[in-house]
């Protein structure tokens, strides 16, 4: 799951429940579980977009691991390819 498909969960999540809460009233049950999809998409959010920041890449040339951030391999200096 990339964080942009978990964003898009978590907010039509979030929706639906103040949609929910605006048509039957918000109680404190509804409060309860809306404050826990917020913390639980905030949470998921932050892990997803940790895995995509960590991935390693993979040199073209020598094939050895290198940041996907970074223009160029750090082992053998060949231009990334992103
Ligand atoms: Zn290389």
């Amino acid at each position: 799951m990339t964080s942009g498909a978990v964003i898009a969960f978590v907010v039509s999540a979030m929706l639906l429940m103040l949609v929910a809460g605006l048509r039957f009233g918000f109680d404190l049950v509804s409060l309860v579980i809306f404050g826990l999809i917020v913390a639980v998409g905030a949470l998921a959010v932050a892990v997803a977009r940790k895995k995509e920041a960590v991935a390693p890449a993979f040199c073209r040339d020598c094939h050895r691991v290198t940041s996907p951030n970074a223009p160029y391999c750090k082992h053998c200096g060949a231009r990334a390819t992103g």
